[in-house]
């Protein structure tokens, strides 16, 4: 496993991080902070709750150190921008935390309370100065700030400063940077919009992503229906006809089901692509263009297709099969409520599937609850205590349900 004294960090930084009782590296931290302490560009895939600010502020104080020199007046160092007053406050605390044992000066700016302090610790000029975008613009329209010395930019949650219409004072201060500079960009979420800016702002980056389930699970609202197989293709086509169904995602687990369901919801009129690995890639992202657009309302996917999913307002998941890997369960719901969204995720659950089911509410720690009021419902498939068909290894197609249910080991194989 790695340790932090593994990622070389400093002894300062070290002690401090002992000292907060961190024993080990998170994810994100094992990720990002040798490219950081290389000095490259970085665009972070994580949320709050992964330690990514540790991931950032700790390689940045280490530069500060090794590279001492006093900051310009009105200048900064090391500038990180963040959407609200409470993150730019909590990240100014962790650089003070992380920075204990270094000499450090730091300022934070933000709206919403009175300017003379924020412009006090400015005057001669901080090693990290964190602000929320509109603050800093009026600070430094009245003259109060010069960003003209900036060697490090971070734009922490660029999607939720994009969300709040941030965008046109993220690139009015980006010009006021100098070219030459470290860049780095943290986003719990990938839209087109953050691929674009970040494609303008980092050079040739470090691409290091974390996705953290606890947390994915507690925002998604979740139900389990029971419904026998034979049912779930007019379960499934129910469920899509809610007005409140804006762009889903369907899961099943064999390929070739994923192309029944798909041509199923075609003929009843709903607009759906299959993407899973079989698809050329040129037909797996003229469907993810597609359900981007909104063209298309519902993917119809494999686990491992989904991977490359990265669609923000997915309103609904639907598990046309639930997963037989609990780990999947989580990845597959955490499709839906991102960016601070709400998020549905429904599972149709057949007595087979009845034990991977208990499997799942083990991994998340909770008991999904059961919807039961709908014509589809399966007193049988609650009940069941079947086993669950073998899966893995096994002879490439699917063998099919029937064989799986006479317990051919391998029959099904997940796609
Ligand atoms: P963040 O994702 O930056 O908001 O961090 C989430 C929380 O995790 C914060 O309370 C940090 O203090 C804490 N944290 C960050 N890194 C570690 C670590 N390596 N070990 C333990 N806690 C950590």
């Amino acid at each position: 496993m790695t340790s932090f004294a593994d990622l070389k960090l400093a002894e300062p930084l070290l002690r401090a991080l002992h000292e907060e009782g961190y024993t080990e590296p998170t994810p994100i931290q094992v990720g990002a902070i040798p490219h950081l302490l290389h000095g490259r560009d970085l665009l972070g895939l994580a949320q709050t709750g992964t330690g990514k600010t540790a991931a950032f502020a700790l390689p940045i104080l280490q530069r500060l150190s090794s590279h001492r020199h006093p900051a310009k007046p009105k200048g900064a160092r090391v500038l990180v921008l963040a959407p609200t007053r409470e993150l730019a406050s909590q990240i100014d605390a962790s650089f003070v935390t992380y920075g204990r044992h270094m000499r450090l000066s730091h300022a934070v700016v933000f709206g919403g309370v009175g300017q003379g302090r924020q412009v006090d610790a400015l005057r001669r000029g901080v090693d990290v100065l964190v602000a929320a975008p509109g603050r800093l613009l009026d600070l430094i329209g009245q003259g109060h700030i010069d960003l003209s010395s900036v060697e490090v930019l971070v734009l922490d949650e660029a999607d939720r400063m994009l969300d709040m219409g941030f965008v046109r004072d993220i690139r009015r201060v980006v010009s006021m940077l100098p070219r030459e500079r470290q860049t780095l960009l943290f986003s719990a979420t990938m839209p087109k919009s953050i691929a674009e800016l970040a494609s303008g702002l980092l050079r040739d980056p470090a691409r290091v992503e974390v996705t953290p389930p606890s947390t994915t699970v507690e925002r998604v609202r979740q139900a389990v229906m029971f419904v026998e197989e034979s049912d779930k293709k007019a379960a499934t086509l129910m469920l899509l006809k809610s007005p409140k169904v804006q762009r889903a995602i369907v899961f099943t687990l064999m390929k070739h089901e994923a192309n029944k369901v798909s041509e199923f919801l075609c003929k009843s009129g709903i607009v759906a692509e299959a993407i899973h690995g079989n698809k050329s890639q040129g037909a797996r992202e003229r469907a993810m263009a597609g359900f981007r657009s909104g063209q298309v309302k519902v993917l119809v996917a494999t686990d491992i297709a989904a991977r490359g999913i990265d669609v923000d307002d997915v309103s609904h998941v639907f598990n046309y099969d639930l997963p037989n890997v609990p780990e999947s369960y989580v990845h597959r719901i955490g499709r839906t409520a991102r960016a601070g969204r709400d998020g549905w995720a429904v599972s149709l659950c057949d007595s087979e599937q009845r034990a991977w089911l208990r499997d799942i509410e083990r991994e998340i720690g909770q008991n999904i609850p059961v919807f039961a009021d709908h014509p589809h419902h399966s007193e049988g498939a609650r009940q069941s205590t079947k086993r669950p068909p073998v899966l893995g290894g096994g002879g490439g197609q699917r063998g099919g349900r029937n064989q799986g249910r006479g317990g051919r080991p391998g029959a099904r194989r997940a796609a």
